[in-house]
This record gives C-alpha cells, sequence and structure tokens, in this order.
C-alpha cells in the first residue's frame, strides 16, 4: 500500500521586531489552515507574546534558539530580543548585527530536521536575515524571502539600488526616473528613504549588510508579500524583473483578514496572562461603545518603534484637544505624561493609552473613522482593511512611501504638514497641523470625504480579495499547492 503524502512542512523564521512578526504569525496561521505544517524560529523572549498569539493554534511549533550572547562590541544592552524593546532606534542596526550569530543555532535546526527526515519544503526568512540564504542553499531548501513592505515601496527601493535615480536629477527639485516602474505619484530626492540612500558607501558597515541582504533576496526562490493585487496594479511585474532567477511576488494580504474568512479569533494579541492589557481593551471598546456617532473617533498610534520626543506628544495632544475631535492616542513613550491638567480637561473627549492594544479591533470598530498613522506598512494596510482613511505621518525606513501611496497614489488620506527645517522647537508637526489635519479628515472637509469614500472602497476589494475566488485567497492556495507538490 502507497504510504500517505508527507505532510508539507515550512519553516518561519520572522526578524524580532513586532512589525515584522505580526504578519508572519497571521500567515502561518493561514497555512496550517491549509494542512501545512509550520514552525516558527525565535529567540526565548519573544516566545512568550507569539505563544498567545497563537493561543487557538496548538499545531503551530515554536521553536526558540539561544539569543547571541557575545553582543557587548556591538553596544547592545543585555537582555532585550525585540526592536520595541531597544532603549532607541540609535541600537536598532547594533541589534541586527547581534542577529548574525543566530546562523549557528539556525544551522543546528536544520540539521537536526534532516535527521529526523523533516527538512522543510521551504525556510521564510525576513529579509534582515539574509544570511539564511546560504543555510537553506547548503540544505537545499528554497528560501522565501518576506520585507514586511508593500510592493510599490520594496520596487522603488530595488530601483534606487540599482539605477540610483537620484544620481542622475538634475536638482533635487526635478522629479524621480525610475526605468520600467510607473509611479502614481511624483517623487523627489527629499522623499526617498534614507536608509536606502545610504546604501553604495562601501565603508559603511550599514551600507555592507544591506548590500549582503540584498543579495540574498535577489537569489531566493520568491517574496511573500503582506499586500493585494489590486492595490499594487502595475508595480508587481516591474518588481519582479529586479530577481534575475525569476522570483515570484506571492500577494496573499491583507494577511490579518485570514483569521476573519476562516472563522478564527479575529484578534492579534489573546492573553491570560497581561491582565492590565485585558482591562485596558474593555475600557478602550466599551468607551468606544459609548461615542454615539459612526465613524466619529480618530485613532492616533505611530507603531512599535518610532521615538516621539516628549515635546512632540505635548503638541499630538494640544493639537487633537484643539480639534475637538474624540480620539484614541496609544502611547509607548515611559517617560511622558500628559501636560498638567489636560487629562482632566479630556476626560470624555479623549483616551490616552499606553498599553498593548488591538489595533486591528480598533480599526474595525464602527466609532472609528480615521487613523492618525506613522504609515507603517501594517498599520496601512489594517487600516485599509478596515476601510478607514489616514492621516500620513511617517517618520522612518519606508513609511514616506507608504504615506505617498495612501495619500496621492490611493488617494484614501491626507498627508499631514510638517514644520520645515527642523525649528528647534524639539517637533516636527505643530499643533496647528494636527488640528488642521484631523478637523479635514474627521470633521467633513472635501478632501476628507473623498478619502473616507475611496478607503472604503479599497475595504471591499481588500475584502474580496482574501475570499473564495480573491486575487490573495488564489495565490495562497497555488503558494500551498506548490508546497505540497514538492514534499
Ligand atoms: N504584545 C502583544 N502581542 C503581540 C506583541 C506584543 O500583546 O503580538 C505585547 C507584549 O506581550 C508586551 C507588549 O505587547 O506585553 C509590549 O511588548 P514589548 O515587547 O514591547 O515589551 P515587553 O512586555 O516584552 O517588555
Ligand atoms: N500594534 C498593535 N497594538 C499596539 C501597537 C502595535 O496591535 O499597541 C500592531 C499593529 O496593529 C501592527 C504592528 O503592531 O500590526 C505595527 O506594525 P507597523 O508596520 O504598523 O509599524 P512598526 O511598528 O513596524 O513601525
Amino acid at each position: 500500500m502507497a504510504s500517505p503524502p508527507l505532510e508539507p512542512h515550512v519553516v518561519i523564521f520572522p526578524f524580532m521586531a513586532h512589525g515584522h512578526t505580526l504578519p508572519l504569525l497571521d500567515l502561518s496561521k493561514a497555512l496550517s489552515h491549509r494542512r501545512i505544517k509550520v514552525t516558527i524560529i525565535t529567540t526565548p523572549s519573544n516566545v512568550k507574546s507569539i505563544s498567545e498569539n497563537l493561543a487557538y493554534h496548538p499545531n503551530i511549533i515554536i521553536l526558540p534558539i539561544p539569543f547571541p550572547t557575545d553582543i557587548d562590541a556591538l553596544g547592545l544592552p543585555r537582555g532585550i530580543e525585540n526592536t520595541s524593546q531597544l532603549p532607541s532606534m540609535d541600537f536598532w542596526f547594533p541589534f541586527v548585527l547581534a542577529t548574525k550569530q543566530l546562523q549557528k543555532p539556525f544551522e543546528q535546526v536544520l540539521q537536526s530536521m534532516r535527521d529526523s527526515k523533516s527538512l522543510p519544503m521551504c525556510v521564510i526568512s525576513d529579509f534582515f536575515l539574509g544570511w539564511t540564504l546560504k543555510y537553506c542553499q547548503d540544505f537545499g531548501v528554497p528560501r522565501l524571502v518576506f520585507h514586511g513592505m508593500g510592493v510599490l515601496s520594496m520596487a522603488i527601493c530595488k530601483s534606487v539600488l540599482v539605477h540610483r535615480p537620484h544620481l542622475k536629477a538634475k536638482s533635487v527639485s526635478e522629479p524621480l526616473d525610475f526605468p520600467g516602474l510607473k509611479l502614481p505619484f511624483v517623487l523627489y530626492t527629499s522623499e526617498l528613504p534614507e536608509m536606502i540612500l545610504q546604501v553604495g558607501d562601501a565603508n559603511d558597515p550599514f551600507s555592507q549588510y544591506m548590500f549582503e541582504v540584498s543579495e540574498a533576496d535577489i537569489n531566493s526562490w520568491g517574496v511573500i508579500v503582506n499586500s493585494f493585487e489590486e492595490l499594487e496594479t502595475g508595480t508587481v511585474s516591474s518588481f519582479e524583473s529586479f530577481y534575475e532567477k525569476g522570483a515570484k511576488a506571492w500577494c496573499l494580504g491583507p494577511l490579518n483578514f485570514y483569521e476573519k474568512v476562516e472563522g478564527g479569533v479575529a484578534n492579534n494579541y489573546i492573553s491570560e496572562v497581561h491582565i492590565n492589557q485585558k482591562k485596558q481593551g474593555l475600557v478602550l471598546t466599551e468607551w468606544l461603545n459609548e461615542q454615539g456617532t459612526l465613524g466619529s473617533v480618530i485613532y492616533v498610534s505611530f507603531g512599535t518603534q518610532a521615538d516621539l520626543s516628549g515635546a512632540q506628544l505635548d503638541e499630538v495632544v494640544f493639537g487633537l484637544e484643539e480639534a475637538g475631535v474624540p480620539f484614541v492616542l496609544v502611547v509607548r513613550s515611559t517617560t511622558w505624561s500628559p501636560p498638567n491638567g489636560l487629562e482632566e480637561r479630556l476626560k470624555g473627549k479623549g483616551l490616552i493609552t499606553r498599553e498593548w492594544v488591538d489595533q486591528r479591533q480598533i480599526l474595525s470598530h464602527r466609532a472609528v473613522g480615521g487613523f492618525l498613522s506613522h504609515c507603517g506598512w501594517n498599520s496601512v494596510i489594517e487600516s485599509i482593511s478596515a476601510g478607514v482613511p489616514i492621516l500620513a505621518w511617517p517618520m522612518i525606513a519606508e513609511q514616506c512611501l507608504n504615506a505617498k501611496l495612501v495619500a496621492e497614489g490611493l488617494g484614501a488620506g491626507l498627508g499631514i504638514k510638517k514644520v520645515k527645517d527642523h525649528s528647534g522647537s524639539g517637533f516636527e508637526v505643530s499643533r496647528q497641523a494636527i488640528c488642521e489635519g484631523v478637523r479635514e479628515l474627521m470633521l467633513g472637509g472635501e478632501k476628507g470625504r473623498s478619502a473616507k469614500e475611496r478607503a472604503q472602497a479599497l475595504g471591499r476589494v481588500a475584502w474580496r480579495a482574501v475570499q473564495k475566488g480573491g486575487s490573495s485567497y488564489q495565490a495562497l492556495g497555488k503558494l500551498a499547492d506548490q508546497l505540497r507538490a514538492s514534499s
């Protein structure tokens, strides 16, 4: 009798930053639902939040490998295993460098899988863990890469590295030309991500690292993208053209939708342990329930990486107060507290929280009608999924490109005005700009109304993409079939 076909096995290795891990946990659940066995590699102190997130998915295996201890020379404080815990973004690159020391344990994982005849059909590795490619090749396992970015931003970054359009422009006010890439907006040198402009300097360690990870990237078997084809019209094939070996970009998103589609629990946080977070979640939901008007609340959050100064946070709350629009503000800073008397004045009008919140749940609450966001890609895709327009305030990495896509390319948001040439005031966006932007988005200004309509329309397209027959649903099915066929 023929033996039953082996269950295909996939290893997922996320970079240890919430924004890079969460979408891959969504992907794990979606693959597991399609009867693909998933093993997630991480380091010990990330196990807790990952296992809580996967509480209803006991079949997904979490495999911890030790975090490097040889980190003093990198200037990295001990005990930190996730970028959200770094004292400041200055430690971000040392943290990335430390992950290079995970090579040996990663090799040992693959070796023991080979010994037990359970080598995976593929490894899905974060872009920043470029060194995983070598071991994948050694063990004959295809590597899929995950950047945590949208296709358009990835295509622009690749084009900057290959074509150097900013060096060809005659002046800073000349729109950049990206050969073979049609952008839905005009882009200038000042709007390119700094980290990409830095690449090319042979003496700069960051530049070298980016070069290594980019090499690994273009030699991978394919790319996993948390986006959907309808959102990236015209860019997917330009992006794929940078992969000389014909890698395919698998647009599988919005990944956060699959649990809803498959009837699971849609939260991205499930905890029996974090009592405070749970309590806060209940307070928040109750507060949102009490807000009578549909779409009247603006949700304000800047993700898990951005550092906002105290002066900037003061401007944010003063701006929100002045706008007179009810708000939920999530603050990461542990040192900032609201200016004297403000919390008292805001009672009932705004809620400030320091806890981890369930962002997806907030965005899909009927009371929420706008998102003041730093435009991290997850936040963008989650807002679009929920049909919520964005007031875009990009801060780091490729967020400036995401913000342009949202506001100018898709018309599903507005850009916020920044103060020119850092005035020394300790903030980049003034309370007036926040007040004006929030009012325009939330109080029925013409631009705000149009952004809302576009966001809602995109939300419907996003939902269709993950339904049976939709573009992402089909792509996920094809990927699962390919993995099964090679097992
Ligand atoms: N967290 C969560 N779900 C996630 C990721 C993080 O609930 O998917 C929680 C995490 O458990 C922690 C909080 O968010 O309580 C902040 O996480 P971080 O790693 O920044 O801080 P930690 O609690 O580890 O010091
Ligand atoms: N997030 C959340 N609750 C929080 C803070 C963040 O659920 O209190 C989630 C958010 O929904 C998103 C991710 O964390 O999925 C942040 O990723 P994003 O790309 O938006 O920004 P980053 O943190 O990488 O800058």
